[in-house]
């Protein structure tokens, strides 16, 4: 039976009033609030202590309005939370600053340093453990005043007399009254706590309480309210408004003391109705209806409520409670989204899905996205705002911020000049024209150099890259070299070891502004509220803002604030709402179908993680939530969301990960038991199967179209890729695909091959030059000539890899290999020079043109072409030269290799070619009839006699031959589009960059 809404006395006292809490509810408050405003023709002050319910609340007074109100009551009754009615409080601007979450966060930074003992306990935290950390510690240290606080409400009281006084001065006694409460406090509470973690947690407390502190605004703005009420009532008791307090959550035992008495003196000044919620006919639960005993444990019911739980059970019924199991976790979320499709489909607008399991609500949202915009979304969960675009931009700046002052890897250049944010043209001063494709050619050039990381070795790729397309006719791009300075001085600026927070923070949003993030930032709904977030940061005025931090601290400080703010969704008009809530937001809210995802036994009930320095007993002790308050309290929640709701769905997943079977939650199954005459059953979900018949993946044979254009240049690589495998040579070369470039771990070997080529070929170019002076030591004998080599060799490969080293000083070891190389080396040259051979020229363009008739009886013409690294010219036979090959393998790979030759006949091209054409080889009169490997990778261990280096083709002529007839053919078969069969051996197809897609390994 509904209680009727209790007769406004002049007792001064607070009166108490139940409501049901089923679907009636919210009409049932509305009546009693009205029937107030009636009884003491006042318009009631109505504060609820969970926001939750206000929208609801303040439309049910809409629709329950009396008709002939008398104007002075006309309007609705005034609805507040109870956070809002704290921050309205009269003359709340006189109250000490509110310190932010932030600004707390610092003063645990602050008091670490000061107070020794307290530096033990954090010493093995990292960085963002330690801010981690600092949260709880607020927390704890909130709880703690929740108790003290308390006990100085009549001091508050007495101070808000004087209120009107000198604020400074009135705030200095605020200061002093709550400095010797806490003295006080701490004396009794350290009495009471025994562990060393307690004991550290106290001094904390002590330290770090300040008037600018939640709890303490909290108790001044509730002094402030009832200052106001008491004046109201001097004036005459009749004027004063009467307030209504709505109890709709179990408070915590330190909350449900501080109200009562709260309510007893507001009751002096004003009539006070004190509303909760009425389990009786509600509860499907014996703890939904008994709460607590008095030792804190669930109470135990008697028959009669027994009795009454059976009621309530029965006649709530359960016609429209599906309960629906899914083995997997794809088949929950699927049967989650299903569950609230049918929903939709019968025209429900207002549904609720209930995140007992985070991760299948996730799911099922995505799930839902094809719904498009009919459907409106609302988490109030809390999205991550770190989870946003505009979070995961920012982070690439910090990214690069935190770079070594050497410069970032590869890695976190690219993304933080790729992410979204970056407005390149801005950043360059140059039109979108102009920067279009420069990032990707940027990515190219350090990817194909495997230039890792440091300014100096990208600057160095770059240089290369410029250089060799100003040699081949292309043009140098400047605006890369502009680029990587931008954002070098953007990181340079950040190489100081401590700053100061405002500094740090002036510097950030400089940052943003000339990379054109801000304005960008500014544009995006995730991206404005990132940068209100950072506008914490700006400390300056405040008494942190000349804090030293060191960079990592600083960093992780903004990584551990953005990680707690939420995203908040713009809303838009759709056809249907649906809320994604945890089971507490459901309290008093209408809804036309609730599904509650994540109903196993292991997620229903939830309990919110212990406090970190708390244990049960001392949270009871400080009167603070316990796990029996919030077992009874979901019990509550539950009973009221099935008992209040028409179309309840419950789900859960029925096998854990390792597979152990999984139950509904003892709730439900307790309901299954007491519905016996009427079995209420589970509906296992399962997703519909697609039927299909497997077939063998066969080797792949690809049958180039007739559309299909073909290359008209083959470089040495590509004829080895035809050789090797003719479908690999089909993915790469005709089709053009390529996999997504990235950088490997480790110091990649190319880059050190190009650079000991490059630096080779600076050495003999000196030894040439060095030969025609006269004068020169290399003159006075072989052992001069080798040393002068020798020294040479060692200082142009410093020189050579300095610049490598400063990006990434890992090279140095690369370069350390290389001159232990040296000396046997220079014996080669030595050797070689001894038969005969002198260096000629380097790194020079060669190749063939071959003629065909392709099918169509056109003539095609191919060039064959590549870039010699070495030619050699024999001093005593005019007509004699050589072509080398530098390889950075062992000597092993090198002879493997020579057994194939003609899959990988680069040599044997370089060779015609410069026959064919000796004048572009600079070899007039001459033909090369030797080719060779050269190993700068030589096995040093074996002893100085058995060091092999080199590796000659043998049989050239013979071999030449055999290798223009086969290319003939080969290119004759390519050009009649005759079938390419994927083959090759595994040696081949492990690095093939085709595997994902001829599927070698299945067939
Ligand atoms: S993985 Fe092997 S078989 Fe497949 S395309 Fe590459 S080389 Fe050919």
């Amino acid at each position: 039976m509904p209680q009727s809404f209790p007769l406004i006395s002049d007792h001064k006292q607070p009166q108490h009033w139940a409501i049901t809490p089923n679907a009636g509810a919210l009409t049932e408050l509305a009546e009693g609030i009205w029937n107030c405003a009636l009884q003491t023709n006042q318009r009631p002050l109505v504060v609820l202590s969970t926001a939750g319910p206000l929208i609801g609340v303040r439309a049910a007074l809409e629709k329950n309005r009396p008709k002939d109100l008398p104007s002075n009551i006309a309007f609705l009754p005034q609805v507040i939370s109870f956070t809002d009615w704290l921050e309205a409080a009269p003359g709340a601007w006189k109250f000490p600053k509110r310190q932010s979450d932030l600004e707390r966060w610092l003063s645990v930074f602050v008091n670490l340093r000061k107070h020794k003992t307290l530096q033990a306990w954090f010493k093995a935290e990292s960085e963002a453990g330690a801010w981690g950390l600092a949260q709880a510690v607020i927390d704890a240290c909130d709880a703690l005043s929740e108790l003290v606080v308390p006990q100085l409400q009549n001091e508050l009281n007495t101070l808000m007399d004087t209120h009107s006084l000198d604020p400074e001065a009135w705030l200095k006694k605020v200061e002093l009254v709550l400095d010797q409460a806490i003295a006080k406090a701490y004396v009794g509470l350290s009495k009471k706590v025994v562990d060393e973690e307690s004991a550290v947690l106290l001094a904390f407390w002590r330290y770090l309480t300040n008037v600018g502190d939640p709890v303490i605004r909290k108790h001044l703005a509730m002094a402030a309210h009832m200052q106001l009420a008491k004046k109201t009532a001097e004036k005459g008791r009749s004027t004063a408004r009467p307030f209504i307090w709505v109890q709709t959550a179990d408070p915590k035992p330190v909350d449900q003391e501080l109200i009562a008495c709260y309510l007893s003196d507001y009751a002096q000044y004003a009539p006070v109705v004190r509303v909760e919620l009425d389990w009786q006919s509600v509860a499907l639960w014996s703890e939904a209806l008994c709460g607590q005993d008095a030792e804190g444990a669930i109470a135990t019911p008697n028959a009669l409520e027994e009795q009454q739980i059976t009621n309530n059970i029965i006649s709530s019924g359960h016609d429209n409670w599906r309960l629906l199991a899914a083995r997997r976790f794809e088949e929950l979320a699927w049967a989650t989204a299903k569950s609230i499709e049918s929903h939709l489909i019968a025209k429900k607008k207002n549904i609720a899905l209930v995140a007992q399991d985070r991760l299948a609500a996730r799911r099922a949202r995505a799930l839902l996205g094809r719904l498009g915009n009919s459907l409106r979304i609302r988490d109030e969960t809390g999205w991550k705002l770190s989870t946003t675009r505009a979070a995961a931009a920012f982070d690439s700046l910090l990214g690069l911020i935190r770079a070594p002052k050497e410069g970032p890897s590869a890695s976190v250049l690219l993304e933080f000049l790729q992410n979204p944010y970056f407005d390149l043209s801005y950043t360059l001063q140059k039109t979108p024209e102009v920067c279009k494709g420069l990032i990707a050619q940027l990515e190219d050039i350090l990817v194909v150099s495997q230039a890792k990381s440091g300014w100096e070795t990208f600057i160095a790729a770059i240089e290369k890259a410029n250089g060799y397309a100003s040699i081949h006719g292309s043009s140098p791009n400047m605006q890369l070299i502009a680029l990587i300075q931008f954002v070098a001085k953007l990181h340079s600026g950040w190489q100081h070891s401590i700053f100061d927070c405002s500094g740090a923070y002036t510097q950030l949003q400089t940052n943003l502004q000339v990379a054109g993030m801000a304005q960008r930032l500014e544009k995006d709904a995730a991206g404005k509220q990132l940068l209100e977030v950072l506008k914490r940061f700006d400390l300056s005025g405040g008494p942190y803002q000349d804090l030293k931090m060191r960079l990592p601290e600083w960093l992780s400080l903004i990584k551990t604030v953005i990680e707690e703010a939420s995203y908040e969704e713009a809303g838009k008009e759709a056809q249907a709402t649906l809320s994604i809530l945890p089971l507490s937001s459901t309290r008093l809210r209408e809804f036309d179908a609730v599904v509650v995802v994540g109903c196993d036994e292991q997620q229903l009930p939830a309990f919110s993680e212990p406090p970190l320095f708390f244990s049960d007993s001392l949270n009871r002790y400080l009167k603070s939530s316990t796990i029996t308050a919030q077992y009874i309290q979901q019990a509550r929640d539950l009973s009221q969301l099935l008992v209040s709701c028409k179309h309840v769905d419950l789900l859960w997943q029925s096998k854990s990960k390792s597979g152990e079977p999984l139950r509904p939650s003892a709730w439900i199954q307790r309901l299954q038991v007491a519905f016996k005459k009427n079995p209420w059953e589970v509906e296992e979900v399962k997703l519909q199967p697609y039927e299909s018949h497997s077939q063998p993946i066969q080797m792949p044979v690809s049958n180039p179209d007739w559309d299909l254009s073909i290359p008209t240049t083959v470089s040495p690589s590509a004829y080895k890729a035809l050789r090797d495998c003719p479908y690999r040579y089909y993915v790469s070369s005709l089709l053009g695909l390529r996999k997504a470039k990235e950088f490997e771990e480790g110091f990649d070997a190319s880059l050190a091959g190009q650079t000991l080529h490059a630096l080779l070929k600076t050495f003999f170019q000196a030894l040439k030059t060095e030969e025609k002076k006269s004068h020169s030591k290399i003159h006075e004998g072989d052992a001069a000539r080798r040393q002068w080599m020798i020294d040479h060799l060692i200082q142009f490969s410093e020189k050579e890899f300095e610049k490598l080293i400063a990006g990434d000083a890992r090279v140095l070891g690369t370069l350390r290999d290389w001159q232990k190389q040296v000396p046997s080396f220079v014996d080669w040259q030595l050797k070689r020079e001894t038969e005969g051979w002198r260096y000629h020229d380097a790194e020079l363009p060669v190749g063939f043109t071959l003629a065909l008739t392709d099918p169509d009886g056109i003539e095609r013409e191919i060039r064959i072409a590549g870039r010699a690294d070495r030619f050699d010219i024999h001093q005593s036979d005019d007509s004699a030269a050589a072509v080398i090959d530098y390889k950075n393998q062992k000597i092993k790979k090198i002879t493997d290799r020579a057994e194939n030759i003609l899959d990988d006949p680069q040599l044997l091209i370089y060779a015609r070619g410069a026959n064919e054409n000796a004048i572009a080889a600079r070899l007039p009169g001459r033909t090369v009839d030797q080719a060779e490997w050269v190993s700068l990778k030589a096995d040093l261990d074996k002893g100085e006699e058995k060091i092999v280096r080199a590796h000659p083709v043998e049989d050239m002529p013979d071999v030449m031959a055999q290798f223009s007839d086969q290319i003939v053919k080969d290119l004759n078969d390519l050009w009649a589009r005759k079938p390419m069969p994927a083959f090759a051996p595994e040696s081949v197809c492990q690095y093939c960059e085709a595997r994902g897609i001829c599927r070698k390994g299945m067939w």
